[in-house]
């Protein structure tokens, strides 16, 4: 395993373990077994970067995440990241009350890096109005917190706003082929280097989409290099390719991606990729940009929609089709969703609008897959 050094002097891991997709039960909850056992030998392979959140799972990452911990007794081996989720935030609860919470869940008296969840220009200065910037300085100070960052999702300018505005050390932004000139995108990743912070590349496969198999064009991109890589090397490697990201968070959830990106990342050097890859990777992108429809993650932010509608997978099953030109996702769409969790079940409520990291205007999007999927306008 490579490591990268943070502003701060710690030595992470390139390879990030996101603790926000592990295999679920038909219930909701995590296959503890299941990712104790990737977690551990992701842990016993060099990864030292754990990233989860209060919301991950639906609250049930950080209590999964401590407990592990304490049963391996593997707190002092690895840094912790979670998050202040401030839209959890209300009249009942404090930002001390969520903070407390988190250390109880995850099993600590500290946490290595604390990140700002999710910030755009809007919440950012909501946030300072509610006190964030004394309460960071406060847990800073009583040594509960050793790193303060954020993640971002909202535009350049507030983007820059909000790395001027306090004494960060760190970052996370969505980093990956795709997503140069998107959100905080290249200049914003230049920007925090310039300014010292280090940076953690989140989303490095957007969701996982560039790691399934690519379509036909790009299918016949990567072939043209006579490189034997996968998709997933490819756009894994291009992040990593950049000096500045510390490391990249994958949502691992299978042994065998688990040992690939752990392969990857024992080569993937800064600077490492020729002139010649990163020409492919730009036709790759291309392509991509071209046919992917809905800028969908699958993060599942926006859940639960009160009508049931199932957001993602209908952006899934839409993006499939156009991406693949294939009509079994239309099929996949009619079997899996069903009358119960279609497109044409969105009221347009709005509720999931604000929850959606992208900034997708989902209920609109939604009328486009009822119209391709269930011809109705
Ligand atoms: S706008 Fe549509 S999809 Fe979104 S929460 Fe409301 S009903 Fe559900
Ligand atoms: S619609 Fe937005 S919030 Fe929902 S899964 Fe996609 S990216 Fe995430």
């Amino acid at each position: 395993m490579q490591y990268r050094e943070m502003t701060g002097g710690d030595k992470v891991s390139v390879l990030g373990f996101g603790c926000m997709r592990f295999q679920t039960n038909k219930d909701g909850s995590i296959k503890e077994d299941k990712a104790s056992k990737q977690l551990l030998y992701a842990i016993n392979n060099g990864v030292n970067y754990l990233d989860t959140a209060k919301i991950y799972h639906g609250g049930r990452s950080e209590p999964f995440v401590g407990k592990f911990l304490e049963e391996n007794k593997l707190r002092d081996k690895v840094y912790i990241a979670t998050k202040l989720s401030h839209w959890l935030l209300g009249e009942k609860k404090s930002m001390d009350m969520h903070f407390k919470e988190q250390l109880k869940d995850l099993r600590t008296d500290y946490i290595d890096y604390y990140l700002v969840h999710s910030l755009d220009g809007k919440s950012w200065a909501k946030l300072k109005e509610l006190g964030v910037l004394k309460f960071l300085d406060k847990i800073r100070k009583q040594k509960k917190i050793r790193n303060v960052g954020f993640s971002f999702h909202g535009n350049i300018e507030h983007y820059y706003q909000i790395v001027d505005d306090y004494d960060w050390s760190f970052c996370q932004i969505q980093f990956n082929i795709l997503d140069t000139d998107y959100q905080a995108g290249m200049k914003g990743y230049l920007y925090a280097v310039k300014k010292g912070l280090s940076v953690i590349s989140m989303e490095p496969l957007r969701g996982g989409r560039l790691a399934q198999m690519p379509p036909d064009e790009v299918k016949k991109i990567y072939a043209g290099s006579g490189l034997k890589r996968t998709p997933a090397e490819w756009a894994l490697r291009w992040v990593w390719n950049y000096q500045g990201i510390a490391t990249l968070l994958s949502g691992m959830n299978q042994m065998k991606q688990i040992k690939e990106n752990i392969r990857i990342s024992n080569t993937a050097l800064p600077g490492s990729m020729t002139r010649e890859e990163l020409q492919i990777i730009e036709k790759v992108t291309k392509v991509y940009k071209k046919l992917m429809k809905i800028n969908c993650t699958g993060c599942m932010y926006c859940l639960p929609c009160p009508y049931n509608v199932a957001i993602p997978a209908c952006f899934e099953y839409y993006n499939g089709y156009h991406l693949y030109n294939d009509e079994k996702y239309k099929n996949y769409y009619k079997n899996f969703l069903g009358d119960k969790a279609k497109a044409s079940l969105c009221v347009n409520c709005g509720k999931c609008v604000p929850k959606c990291p992208q900034g997708l205007k989902i209920p609109e999007l939604l009328k486009k897959v009822v119209k391709e999927f269930e011809g109705v306008n």
